[in-house]
């Protein structure tokens, strides 16, 4: 049985790397745009971007990994349609035939079109040539603005600032991460930032003229998942590619499961089984995790994915660690020293903690993820 995977990034990688691991032998085809092999994205934002980490500890594997154990990597190469009727990719460079399919084509960043079309040019950060650009743009007294208060974005800023530059941060909400932390934590990262010198301007819409005299624009507002391929195919779409339990397509028209393509990471629009409902994660974990759930299935397996989504953020010095799904909306308990930045804190719906994240105290992590698994607050140790 042959396995097309569409997408060389860490889930894509992942994957591959899982159907080896868990024995499958057959034939396994790697197709991804980019010219270098899987890679982990966020270094590029904090280790590499910083200058502290090489490269190649950001690579799932060395290039030559894929050979040795025959996976067909073939980078450069775009899938550009779908038949999944008939059982083809169509690619740059020819037509991939596949009995299973994964598709693995995360997300790509939104543009700043209103500034661009102003003739101010705006750089983005996904790819390691976009983090080399940064890197090369900071430095003592440039001035960098970036645009969105979200987890690139701080991380952005966090990294200038530390290689000397002057950054002003604009966001249209009151305070940095608010959508996802709610005021009481997101007003940490505002303090985090403020103490390390950035110019915070919150809770007004940046225009082009208040960019002009920037040396670097980087503009961090969000991703888009990329789903024309899933698309091109028939399968059915909303803001993701719709997956079952078992990360499992289906048919866009005839409602009806498609066994044979699954989707995983940025662009899966996952009926998560313990939630009840569906959501899209742009994590690090999720990728990686999905992947292993899906090479399972794709070698004949039958698993549902249930994990809860993770995420981490290093800025400055402080570390931090989110797990669940909690809303801005919910109630928030804090565990420990606010203003000190080392604290649990428990987002709670309905009287069950629905996400908990720790800022500087790793040994908090098991006991976050076993919260939001019984719903139950921990009593204050
Ligand atoms: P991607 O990593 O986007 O990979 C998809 C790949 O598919 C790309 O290489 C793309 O070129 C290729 N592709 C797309 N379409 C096609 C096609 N038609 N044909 C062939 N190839 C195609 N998450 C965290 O949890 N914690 C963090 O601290 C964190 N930091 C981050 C920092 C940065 C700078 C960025 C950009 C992301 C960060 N993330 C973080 C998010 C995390 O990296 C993503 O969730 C993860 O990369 C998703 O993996 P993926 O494989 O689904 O998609």
């Amino acid at each position: 049985m042959s396995i097309v995977i569409v997408g060389a990034g860490l889930a894509g990688g992942t994957a591959a790397t899982e159907l080896r691991e868990q024995g499958y032998d057959g034939p396994v085809v790697l197709l991804g745009a980019e010219h270098h092999p899987p890679y982990e994205r966020p270094p590029l934002s904090k280790g590499y971007l910083l200058g502290n980490d090489p490269l190649e500890d950001a690579f799932v594997h060395p290039r030559e990994w894929y050979a040795e154990h025959d996976v067909d990597l073939r980078t450069g190469v775009e899938a550009t349609s779908l038949d999944i009727d008939a059982h083809v990719v169509t690619t740059t460079a020819g037509d991939v035939t596949y009995e299973r399919l994964l598709l693995a084509t995360g997300a790509e960043p939104r543009r700043l079109t209103a500034v661009e079309d102003a003739g101010v040019p705006v750089a983005y950060l996904r790819t390691i040539e976009d983090s080399d650009r940064l890197k090369a743009a900071f430095g003592e007294g440039r001035r960098i603005a970036v645009v969105g208060a979200g987890w690139i974005g701080l991380e952005v800023a966090a990294a200038a600032r530390e290689a000397g530059s002057d950054v002003t941060v604009f966001e249209t909400a009151d305070l940095p991460l608010l959508r996802v932390l709610g005021p009481t934590v997101a007003e940490v990262f505002a303090d985090l930032h403020r103490e390390h010198g950035v110019d915070l301007r919150l809770g007004a819409s940046v225009t082009p003229d208040d960019l002009r005299d920037a040396d670097l624009v980087v503009a961090g507002i969000g991703v888009a998942p990329r789903l024309d391929l899933a698309r091109s195919g028939g399968l059915a779409v909303d803001d993701g590619v719709l997956v079952d339990a078992g990360l499992h397509t289906s048919h866009a028209e005839r409602g009806t499961r498609v066994p044979s393509v699954l989707a995983v990471g940025d662009i899966a629009s996952h009926a998560h089984p313990v939630l009840g409902r569906r959501i899209r994660v742009e994590h690090w974990d999720t990728a990686i995790n999905q992947a292993k759930t899906a090479a399972h299935n794709l070698a004949g397996g039958d698993e549902a994915y249930d994990a809860m989504p993770y995420f981490f953020t290093d800025q400055y010095d402080l570390g931090m660690e989110y797990v669940g799904h909690g809303r801005a909306e919910d109630e928030v308990v804090v565990h420990g020293d606010l203003a000190g930045k080392t604290f649990r804190a428990f987002w709670i719906r309905e009287g069950r903690v629905v996400a908990a994240m720790h800022a500087n105290d790793w040994d908090a992590t098991d006991d976050l993820r076993a919260a939001v698994a019984s719903g139950d607050l921990p009593t204050l140790g």
